[in-house]
């Protein structure tokens, strides 16, 4: 894809990450003179449904995993009634393989806030949490030092830029386990319960935290918002594809030589993501798997690189956009220890609410791990996908379920020979191969 340069020296559709590096940019002085918070002072003096219809038009979809329409589930919180709404923000960022919240955070944390603001007065909120994984120790405390900077420049406090609305940010570390990432999850945890899905309907936008009107994003979600507010929408759409408008972060760790955090446009292939971003596989290596939206993504092989990073294209392959996190794996990967590995993840952060998770997480990584071992059988395979068929398609409360069916559907589909040697010969011609490599 050929790059297009702007102003700042980055590529046309850094949008996020335009001002990325420049120096002071964590301090509310720093961001202030790039133009940092104008766009919450223009913001509240507009009109809370004027901001919401802003965000529809833009197209933006929430980048946390579901990729929700922003602006529809800013339209479903209910009228205010004169009791507390919240605007709680996902910074749970648990998922395997991702780490762009964290990325935008530690660049920009004042960006991050001053959607959060933006998207607080939009649905009538004069409260926001936000809900960071407990392991995030330095974006937390970046975060609460940009919170202490707007109360005391009074930007957070009862009068923001002069104008009658009370406003207030609240911080809540997270205690580690990965299911807090799932919203309802969440909710119970910020709470102070046991951290396990909520059945819904009711849906947070109308019983959410405290059993109050809830709006939930995620990190990068909200800080977009700042430049959808500033540009306009219809600025915003000229990125992206009809249906997946703007850009997207995407952090790729594996099998390549240059992983990281990457800003891209919805709808390039990731072909340029893993081969010229991320700069391809070590010497003497190939790309063999990828997983393009986190491990709860299914995987695909090698020969769909080709697939472009919006969610329709996604799913039309079998796989999802996700969570932005692209793992990568070369020919030195046995796809059963993978798979493995991924099993053993999601049976162990179950919550146990379900019993097709809590019972069929732990048969299948038992269930694997024999195969390993070089006990299985063909019978073993049977097994293996009768149960990653019980885990899906709703037969779980939440999408860890899901998750843990598509780890072994997708490898088995993709990479059957794989199974098959482990099972039925008891051999890995992986391994073979890096053991003659390392000969
Ligand atoms: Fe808990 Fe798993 Fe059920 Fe989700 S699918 S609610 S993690 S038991």
């Amino acid at each position: 894809m050929a790059e297009l340069r702007g102003s700042h020296g980055k590529a046309r559709h850094h949008l996020l990450t335009q001002h990325f590096g420049a120096a002071g940019l964590a301090t509310l002085k720093g961001y202030q003179k790039l133009g940092g918070y104008d766009t919450l002072e223009k913001a509240l003096a507009m009109e809370p449904k004027a901001l919401v219809d802003e965000v529809k038009a833009s197209g933006l979809r929430g980048r946390g995993g579901a990729g929700f329409a922003t602006g529809v589930k800013w339209g479903f919180m209910p009228p205010p009634d004169g009791g507390p709404r919240y605007v709680v923000v996902n910074a749970d960022e648990s998922e395997p393989g991702t780490s762009k919240d964290r990325y935008i955070i530690e660049n920009s944390p004042h960006m991050v806030l001053e959607g959060i603001l933006i998207a607080a007065f939009a649905v009538q909120s004069h409260q926001a949490w936000i809900y960071i994984r407990g392991e995030y120790d330095r974006p937390y405390r970046m975060l609460m030092d940009a919170i202490g900077e707007l109360r005391e420049a009074k930007i957070l406090g009862p009068k923001p830029f002069g104008k009658d609305y009370p406003l207030d940010i609240q911080m809540y570390r997270g205690h580690g386990a990965y299911i807090c990432g799932e919203e309802t999850a969440l909710l119970e945890s910020l709470e102070g319960k046991r951290a396990q899905p909520r059945s819904r309907p009711p849906y947070p936008a109308v019983k959410g935290a405290w059993a109050r009107p809830t709006l939930l994003n995620n990190i990068e979600t909200l800080a977009t918002v700042p430049w959808i507010i500033k540009h306009g929408a219809a600025e915003y759409t000229k990125f992206g594809t009809e249906k997946n408008r703007g850009t997207r972060l995407l952090s790729v760790s594996g099998n390549v030589r240059k992983p990281g955090v990457y800003e891209i446009e919805i709808g390039v292939p990731f072909t340029h993501v893993i081969m010229e971003l991320a700069g391809g596989p070590f010497e003497g290596r190939q790309i063999k798997a990828f997983w393009p939206g986190g491990s709860s993504a299914k995987v695909l092989p090698a020969s769909r690189m080709d697939v472009t990073t919006d969610a329709e294209a996604l799913a039309a392959a079998d796989s999802m956009a996700g969570s932005g996190g692209c793992m990568v794996a070369d020919n030195s990967a046995c796809m059963v220890e993978t798979t493995y590995r991924l099993l053993k993840f999601y049976a162990y952060e179950s919550c146990g609410k379900c019993t097709p998770c809590r019972v069929g997480g732990n048969w299948a990584v038992r269930t694997v791990a024999k195969i390993l071992a070089g006990e299985g059988s063909r019978l073993d395979l049977q097994i293996l996908d009768k149960i990653q068929a019980g885990l899906q398609d709703g037969r779980c409360l939440c999408g860890l379920g899901d998750s843990a069916g598509w780890v072994v559907q997708s490898a088995m589909n993709h990479f059957p020979e794989e199974f098959e040697e482990h099972a039925v010969r008891h051999t890995c011609s992986v391994k073979r191969e890096r053991a003659a490599a390392s000969a």
